[in-house]
């Protein structure tokens, strides 16, 4: 299953399979800890500046920045979406993200 993923426009967007799929300027709830010590956080992201495959599990490495504590740091391996049946599945900012099981067989793709 090859899946074609990429940052544009200067971190702006992650393509997948050449359509963009994932927009920064989202605001994303994370649960504690994985950002900063607020519960949940909502992070505005500013930019990805990676993007790649736990198992099914679209990732990105983004910077964003804490809405309630002023918190800006990157955040890695931030989990946006899923790969189902080689569609590209987004989860949504709303959701409450939190670390990820990678799972076994985990495929990288840079
Ligand atoms: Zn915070």
């Amino acid at each position: 299953m090859a899946i074609a993923l990429r940052t544009l426009d200067d971190g702006a967007w992650i393509s997948v399979n050449d359509s963009r799929q994932v927009s920064v300027s989202d605001v994303w709830t994370l649960s504690r800890g994985v950002f900063c010590e607020c519960e949940p956080a909502y992070v505005l992201l500013e930019g990805f500046f990676g993007t790649g495959v736990d198992g099914s599990v679209v990732v990105a490495d983004a910077v964003g920045q804490c809405l309630e504590c002023g918190t800006r740091d990157s955040i890695d391996r931030l989990p946006v979406g899923r790969i189902v049946d080689g569609e590209f599945k987004p989860y949504g900012p709303e959701g409450i993200q939190s670390t990820v099981d990678p799972g076994a067989g985990a495929v990288r793709q840079t």
